[in-house]
C-alpha cells in the first residue's frame, strides 16, 4: 500500500479544495432532481393512531407531496430533469432508492417523509359495574381456626382507553450527520473513475482512482462540499416553511433512520412534512392544499438554491 505523509494528504486536501473552489467560477448546474416519496407499499411507515385521527399512512401523504412536487418542479423549471423513485404504491428499499438517484447523476436528492412520535395513553370512565367482593375474616384458634368469606356488593367504574393525540407540530428538516461519511465516501467512490470534478471542464480529473490515500483524501472532499450544500438547500427550506406561517422547526442533524442520504453521490436533505399524529398537521398533510402547499415550498427552495448554485461566484450571496 501506497504510504503517503500527513503533510502530503493536507497538500492533496488543499489542493482539490482549490481545483474545487476554481470550478465554482463555472459551476456545475441543477440538471437532475430526485424526489423520493418515502416509503410505500408494506412499508406503510407512521400512521395516524390517536382517537379520531384520519388513519393516515405516511407513504400515501409521502407519494401525494412527492407527485404535487415533481409536477410543479416541471412547470416551473421545464429544463429540469426531475427524477421519482416511485409513481405509485409499491415496496422500495432503501439501497433501491439510492440506487435510482446514483444512476440518474442526481444533483439533488429530496426525500419527502412525515413525522410521528410517542403517543400518550388517556383513560376515561364510561360507567360503572356491580362486582361481588368477600370479606375475608377468621374465627377459632389454632386447628380450629376457619377462615370465613363474606360476600358484599360494589360498584367499581368501567374505563375506556384512548391514544392522545401528540401537540407538536410543524416542519423540519434534516441532512445526514457530517461526521459520519464512510457510506457517502463509498457512494462517491462506487463511481470508479466515473466521478466529475465540479466543473466538468477539466479532463484531467475527471477521471480519478478513489482506492488510493489520495483518492480516499479527494472522496472526504467531495463528501463534505455536498454535506455544505445539503446545508445550503435545508436552510433555504427551512426559510421557505417559515413563510407559510407553519412551525419551521429548522434544520438538523441525525444518523438513524436516514441512511438514504448517505448513500446518495449528490447532496441530500430529508423533509419531516409534518407530524401524522398531531391533529392539524394529520389535516393538512392529507388535504389537496396542504399537499399542493408544501410541493410549492420545495418547489420555491429549489429554484433559491438553483440560481445560487448557478450564479457567478463574485455574485452569490449564499444567505
Ligand atoms: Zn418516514
Amino acid at each position: 500500500m501506497l504510504r503517503i505523509s500527513v503533510a502530503a494528504k493536507l497538500f492533496l486536501a488543499l489542493f482539490f479544495l482549490s481545483v474545487s473552489s476554481a470550478s465554482a467560477q463555472s459551476p456545475k448546474k441543477l440538471k437532475t432532481i430526485i424526489v423520493d416519496a418515502g416509503h410505500g407499499g408494506n412499508d406503510v411507515g407512521a400512521v395516524g393512531q390517536y382517537e379520531h385521527s384520519l388513519r393516515s399512512k405516511e407513504k400515501d401523504v409521502t407519494l401525494a407531496i412527492a407527485l404535487k412536487t415533481v409536477a410543479e418542479l416541471k412547470k416551473q423549471l421545464p429544463e429540469l430533469n426531475v427524477v421519482p423513485t416511485r409513481t405509485t404504491d409499491v415496496f422500495q428499499d432503501p439501497k433501491e432508492k439510492a440506487k435510482i438517484a446514483n444512476d440518474n447523476k442526481g444533483d439533488l436528492f429530496l426525500c419527502i417523509h412525515a413525522d410521528s412520535g410517542p403517543l400518550k395513553t388517556g383513560r376515561r370512565q364510561v360507567g360503572t359495574r356491580t362486582v361481588t367482593r368477600y370479606k375475608i375474616s377468621y374465627k377459632g384458634k389454632g386447628k380450629n381456626k376457619k377462615k370465613i368469606k363474606t360476600p358484599y356488593q360494589v360498584d367499581e367504574p368501567i374505563y375506556e382507553h384512548f391514544k392522545l393525540p401528540l401537540t407538536r407540530n410543524g416542519t423540519s428538516v434534516w441532512i445526514f450527520a457530517a461526521h459520519k461519511t464512510s457510506d457517502k465516501l463509498r457512494a462517491i467512490m462506487q463511481e470508479e473513475g466515473e466521478f466529475e470534478i465540479e466543473s466538468g471542464t477539466d479532463s484531467t480529473y475527471s477521471s480519478f482512482d478513489f482506492n488510493t490515500p489520495e483518492g480516499r483524501l479527494l472522496a472526504q472532499v467531495y463528501a463534505k462540499l455536498y454535506q455544505e450544500k445539503s446545508d445550503r438547500i435545508a436552510t433555504i427550506l427551512n426559510e421557505e416553511v417559515e413563510k407559510t406561517g407553519r412551525p419551521a422547526l429548522g434544520v438538523n442533524q441525525r444518523q438513524k433512520g436516514i441512511w438514504v442520504l448517505q448513500a446518495t453521490n449528490m447532496p441530500a436533505i430529508l423533509i419531516e412534512t409534518g407530524f401524522i399524529n398531531n391533529p392539524e398537521d394529520e389535516r393538512y398533510l392529507s388535504s389537496e392544499k396542504g399537499q399542493q402547499e408544501m410541493a410549492e415550498v420545495i418547489t420555491k427552495a429549489v429554484i433559491r438554491y438553483k440560481n445560487m448554485l448557478e450564479a457567478p461566484k463574485h455574485a452569490t450571496d449564499a444567505r
